[in-house]
C-alpha cells in the first residue's frame, strides 16, 4: 500500500465534482460565447451557476470572477495586470512587496516586473514562518502600488494574518492581493469582509480538477488584460471559458466549504496523532508555527539523516514531498527563508493530509519514517 500524503501538491477530484462535470463534455457542447442559440444559453447558464458558486465560497460577488487555467495565470494576471494599469495611468507608486515564503507562481511574476521598471522588496518572515506586522507596516512606503500575501503556505502550512494585513494596506492606499490556493475551501474566507482587492485560487487544491482556477476581482479596480483575443471574462481574460472546468471549480469549492469544518477536525486530529508519533523518535522538529496553520499540514526536519536516504526510504510506502512539488530540485526558499540550512531543507518531509486520509495511513507514514531514520541514524 503506498499512502497519498501529497494533498497540498494536488488533491484527488471529487467523484461528484466529476459527475457534475459529465454533461459539460459532450452532451452539451456549445460555445457559453454563443447567445444566438438555446445551448449556447445552456452553457452560459452553466458558467454563470459556477462564477456563483466561487463567489458564494469565498464572500464575494459574481461579477468578481475571471475563470484562468489556475492560480498560476490568477497571479500573474493579478500581479501584471496592476501593475500595467498603474503603468498606463501614469501613477507614481511602482513598488512591490511581498514575503520571501511566497509560492514560485507569485515570486516569478514579480521578479519578471522588478525586471521591468517596478522595484520590488521582499520581507523576511519570523522562525514560525510568519511576517511581523510592524514591519510589514514600515515597508508600506507612499511608494508602494501592491502587496502580495499568501493566506496559507503550501509548504508549511501557516496562515498569514490577512485582516490585519487588509487594514495595514488600506491604511496606506496599498493594492492587496492573496494567493488563496491552499486555503480557499480550507478556512474561512471572506474577501468583501476582509478587505482583499484581488485573491487567487486553484481547482486541484481543493478536490476540483487541474487546468482551472480563479481570480477575483474588486469591482472598480483597474486590472489590464494579459491575455488578449475575444473579450471573455468582461475583457479581462480571452479565450473560450472551459465549461466542464469551470463547472468542475464551481462544485468543487461549494462542497470543500460544506464539510470544511469537519474535514478540518478530523484531519486535525490525525495531523497531530502523527506529530506526536513523530515527535517521540526524537531529533525530529517542526516547520512552521503550530497555529494558525492549516489543520491538515504537517513539515518536519528530521535531524542526523541524510536527506536524499530518507526520502528514497520513505517514499516506498508513502508519497510526500521535501518541499513544493513546483520546484524540483532546488532546495525550498521556504525552509531557507525559516533559518534552515540546505541540508536540513533536504531532510525535511512534508505531510499533506485530505479528504481521504485514514487513521491506518498516519500508521504507515509514522513507521515509514521511524523505520528510515532507525536505518540511517549510526
Ligand atoms: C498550487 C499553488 C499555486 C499554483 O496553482 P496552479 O493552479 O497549479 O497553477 C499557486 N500558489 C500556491 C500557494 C499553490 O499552492
Amino acid at each position: 500500500m503506498l499512502a497519498y500524503l501529497d494533498h497540498q501538491a494536488s488533491t484527488p477530484c471529487d467523484p461528484a465534482v466529476l459527475a457534475a462535470m459529465a454533461p459539460w463534455w459532450s452532451e452539451h457542447p456549445a460555445n457559453p460565447s454563443s447567445r444566438g442559440h438555446r445551448p449556447g444559453l445552456t452553457a452560459a447558464a452553466a458558467v454563470e451557476r459556477a462564477r456563483g458558486q466561487v463567489a458564494a465560497a469565498l464572500g464575494g460577488e459574481p461579477g468578481w470572477v475571471v475563470f484562468t487555467s489556475g492560480a498560476t495565470e490568477a497571479n500573474n494576471l493579478a500581479l501584471k495586470g496592476v501593475a500595467e494599469a498603474a503603468l498606463e495611468r501614469g501613477e507614481a507608486r511602482r513598488t512591490l512587496v511581498s514575503l520571501a515564503t511566497e509560492h514560485r507562481a507569485v515570486l516569478d511574476p514579480l521578479r519578471y516586473l522588478e525586471r521591468h521598471g517596478f522595484p520590488l522588496r521582499l520581507l523576511p518572515v519570523d522562525g514560525g514562518g510568519l511576517v511581523a506586522l510592524e514591519a510589514l507596516e514600515a515597508a508600506l512606503t507612499p511608494d508602494v502600488l501592491l502587496l502580495s500575501v499568501m493566506a496559507a503556505n503550501n509548504e508549511i502550512g501557516v496562515l498569514q494574518p490577512i485582516a490585519a494585513i487588509a487594514r495595514l494596506c488600506r491604511r496606506h492606499g496599498v493594492l492587496l492581493h492573496v494567493d488563496a490556493a491552499q486555503a480557499a475551501g480550507h478556512i474561512p474566507l471572506a474577501m468583501a469582509e476582509l478587505g482583499v482587492d484581488l485573491l487567487s485560487l486553484s481547482g486541484h487544491k481543493v478536490y476540483g480538477p487541474k487546468g482551472v482556477g480563479a481570480l477575483l476581482v474588486r469591482p472598480g479596480l483597474p486590472l489590464a488584460a494579459q491575455i488578449h483575443g475575444g473579450g471573455q471574462e468582461a475583457g479581462r481574460r480571452a479565450g473560450t471559458v472551459a465549461v466542464p472546468l469551470v463547472v468542475g471549480l464551481g462544485e468543487a469549492l461549494e462542497r470543500a466549504v460544506a464539510d470544511r469544518e469537519a474535514r478540518a477536525a478530523r484531519l486535525g486530529a490525525l495531523r497531530d496523532q502523527l506529530w506526536s508519533a513523530l515527535e517521540a523518535i526524537g531529533g525530529i522538529s517542526r516547520n512552521g508555527a503550530a497555529a494558525p496553520r492549516l489543520a491538515h499540514n504537517l513539515n518536519v526536519t528530521v535531524a542526523g539523516v541524510d536527506g536524499a536516504a530518507l526520502h528514497r526510504l520513505v517514499r516506498r510506502s508513502i508519497a510526500v514531498s521535501s518541499g513544493s512539488a513546483c520546484s524540483q530540485g532546488s532546495p525550498s526558499h521556504v525552509l531557507a527563508a525559516l533559518g534552515r540550512s540546505r541540508a536540513e531543507a533536504a531532510a525535511s518531509i512534508r505531510f499533506g493530509l485530505g479528504r481521504g486520509t485514514t487513521a491506518d495511513e498516519i500508521e504507515l507514514a509514522t513507521t515509514a519514517v521511524r523505520d528510515a531514520v532507525a536505518q540511517l541514524r549510526p
